[in-house]
């Protein structure tokens, strides 16, 4: 049974207030709020569990290590890789992406070469590619967004040709939460792209999942990408932690990113030789505590369950967006058809920043600004938006408040 109000329970920061206010927590795209679970995984590390994993021999090294692979496991089997080496921890999101244009640009971008992203991607999905195709003198290319803010898929075609050698797309919106039909999509880049090459080898797919982790479960095997990448923080579990699932076959042939201690096999004054993966991506000391605090965070929400989850949140999306288009001026912008709970507005002429600050007044949490896609808002013509973000532990009298505390800022501000 999904009861939202027992789940709140389990979140301390939901029952504070600010600015006098009850907290009406709609930032949820940016940074996720953190159970009681994840809190006390990480405060059980640091009083009990402390030491350095790897290589230690005495017993605090041998049960932390023990403890951060087994959470790697518990990410392996939640994202249904193949195996735990296909895991590597990273900081989050960004330095996933940032990995993967490192290593399969020195491995197999070459000039003249081509590289598709969308016109609906975070700036992190933009620019390590960006840079990549810069360094190569590679051709970065884009599948347009309509009006809507779906992907005009049907431009794929064009698109495609014998020189593409990745497609790098977001599986949801951060900004207008479009979700995207991922598996048809490497599905028909899969086949277009296999059928124009000689070797008949296929574009490799990155997806960005950031956005996508919170709402769903993804099953790497069956969407058959080559990377997967998150970040902790979304996902209810800590910061400065993140995911990047990458197929063995090309794990095992990537050089390695950042070098150093933890990567490696031996060292000679001259010559090193590299460990395997995940190893041979995770160098110094990594976040141990992070790593166990996500495992915490994805056995907490598995437990509640993402058709719960789904059910939930749609719910909270169709009586916010209602509420918000009975406002006079005030325009929603993406109305994908299938849509998680984000909703990016505008009102009238009015400044983003200032309902944003307005409605912190009355405690209520939104973000404004471009949300990291100005290359979106380029399409709409627009510098930005007001965006709130739903969790599953939003409930229907926050809209409420949220809307009523609008509706006042926007009197205030007219
Ligand atoms: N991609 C998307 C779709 C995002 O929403 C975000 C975070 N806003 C990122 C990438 C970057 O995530 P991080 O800052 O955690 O690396």
């Amino acid at each position: 049974m999904f009861n939202v109000n027992e789940i709140r329970k389990d979140f301390p920061i939901l029952s504070r207030t600010v600015n006098g206010k009850p907290l009406v927590y709609f930032d949820n795209g940016a940074t996720a709020q953190k159970p009681q679970v994840v809190i006390d995984a990480i405060s059980h590390y640091y009083s009990f569990q402390n030491s350095n994993i790897h290589r230690g021999v005495h017993t605090l090294s041998r049960e932390i290590t023990i403890a951060y692979e087994e959470a790697r496991k518990t990410i392996q089997l939640h994202l249904n890789a193949k195996q735990a080496s296909e895991i590597i921890f990273t900081k989050g999101t960004t330095e996933s992406i940032n990995l993967v244009a490192h290593c399969f640009g020195k491995l197999a971008i070459a000039e003249g070469d081509e590289i598709i992203i969308t016109q609906m991607e975070h700036h992190s999905n933009i620019v390590p590619w960006q840079l990549l195709c810069e360094e190569k003198k590679a051709v970065l290319k884009f599948i347009p967004i309509n009006e809507a803010g779906e992907l005009m898929l049907d431009e794929l075609p064009q698109l495609i040709t014998s020189k593409t050698k990745l497609v790098a797309f977001t599986h949801i919106s951060n900004t207008l939460g479009t979700i995207n039909p991922v598996k048809e999509m490497i599905e028909q880049i899969h086949t277009l792209s296999s059928s124009l090459r000689e070797d008949k080898r296929r574009a490799a797919i990155l997806i960005d999942g950031a956005q996508a982790v919170p709402h769903l479960k993804p099953d790497v095997q069956d969407l058959d990408c080559d990377f997967y990448v998150f970040s902790g923080h979304k996902l209810f579990g800590p910061t400065g932690v993140g995911i990047l699932y990458g197929k063995e076959e090309w794990l095992q042939k990537f050089p390695p990113y950042q070098t150093g201690g933890g990567t490696i096999k031996t060292v000679t004054l001259q010559k090193t030789e590299f460990a395997e993966s995940p190893l041979k991506f995770e160098a110094g000391t990594p976040h141990i505590e992070g790593g166990i605090g996500l495992a915490a965070a994805i056995n907490y929400v598995a437990e509640i369950g993402f058709d719960n989850i789904q059910k939930h949140e749609h719910e909270l999306l169709e009586y916010a967006t209602k509420q918000l288009n009975e406002i006079q001026g005030l325009v929603i912008y993406g109305n994908a058809k299938h849509k998680t709970s984000v909703i990016s507005f505008n009102v009238g002429t009015i400044h983003p920043f200032d309902i944003g600050t307005l409605l912190d007044k009355y405690g209520v949490a939104v973000r404004s600004g471009h949300h990291c896609t100005q290359p979106l808002w380029q399409f709409y013509n627009i510098p930005g938006t007001i965006r709130a973000s739903f969790a599953f532990y939003n409930t229907f009298e926050e809209v409420d408040l949220f809307i009523e505390a609008l509706k006042k800022s926007i009197r205030l501000l007219s």
